[in-house]
């Protein structure tokens, strides 16, 4: 359990704890199960869990209290990346089941494997998915060179492009399968279904995509001050060569 107990910190990342607690402990109680687009994703499966006055042992806080974000920065990182490992496999499947139906189906007397549009869907997911294996391993690379933190843009990029790319793939395999994409004749609806969590679960493209502007933002004095160099050299170099710009002619 995640849990704010210091609330008044004014250190906010050590406001919350990390606790284990046992679901048999007294006050829990498991409300209902969540499906996830109508699957009941067994069997760890998600639940609506209400706590009240749940007591554990001190020694259940994970690290020592305060310590939450601590926790999960050096957990997520690696969890992340597993995740994104997993989305270029289920990418990869679906780009097999893919090819295997486009040579299995007709329309309009013609192969669907030889329609353009087709050969459009082959060629931008083999695009993407080679690229997104790409990112995976920098950002593993990265990730084994230092920590999680030294990895943070890397693994931010990785997070927000592999599940977008892999669900890009799946829904290319679905269509290219017509109804039967959508149903359970295939392993393609449930693993989209799959893939779509994972632009939710540890965190929405959006706070990724907003922590990675914000490292990518502190760049600006030195680009300014990079930019006001080039633009000297240039001058620089019109005087040096007496080169006259063709507006001032
Ligand atoms: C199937 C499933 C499995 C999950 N598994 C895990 C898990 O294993 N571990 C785990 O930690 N969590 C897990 N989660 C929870 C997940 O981390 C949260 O659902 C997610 O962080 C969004 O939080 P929220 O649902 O409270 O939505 P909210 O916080 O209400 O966010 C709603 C929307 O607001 C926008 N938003 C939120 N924050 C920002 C921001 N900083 N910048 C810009 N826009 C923002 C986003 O569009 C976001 O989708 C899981 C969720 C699902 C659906």
């Amino acid at each position: 359990m995640f849990a704010c107990s210091d609330p008044s910190n004014p250190n906010k990342a050590k406001r919350h704890s990390i606790i284990l607690v046992p679901k048999e402990t007294r006050g829990i109680t498991i409300k209902r199960s969540l499906s996830v687009f109508g699957y009941d994703d067994a069997p760890q499966g998600h639940c609506e869990v209400l706590f009240n006055d749940v007591r554990v042992p001190t020694s259940n806080v994970i690290l020592g209290e305060g310590r939450g974000f601590e926790v999960m920065q050096g957990r997520m990182g690696p969890g992340r990346l597993h995740h994104c490992m997993r989305a270029v496999g289920c990418a990869e499947r679906g780009y097999e089941y893919m090819i295997a139906r486009v040579h299995q189906r007709t329309a309009q007397g013609k192969l669907l494997a030889d329609q353009g549009v087709i050969q459009d869907w082959i060629a931008k997911s083999r695009i993407e998915i080679d690229s997104a294996r790409l990112v995976v391993c920098n950002a593993a690379d990265m990730l084994d060179r230092g920590d999680a933190k030294s990895a943070m843009v890397e693994l931010a990029i990785c997070k927000i492009m592999v599940p977008n790319v892999a669900l890009a793939v799946l829904d290319r395999a679905m269509q290219a399968h017509g109804g039967g994409g959508l149903c359970q004749d295939f392993p393609l609806a449930k693993t989209w279904a799959y893939l779509r969590t994972t632009r939710l679960a540890d965190g929405p493209d959006e706070a990724h995509a907003a922590q990675l502007a914000r490292i990518e933002n502190k760049k600006h004095p030195e680009l300014i001050a990079m930019i006001a160099r080039q633009e000297k050299t240039v001058e620089d170099l019109k005087r040096k060569y007496g080169v006259v710009d063709r507006a001032k002619l």
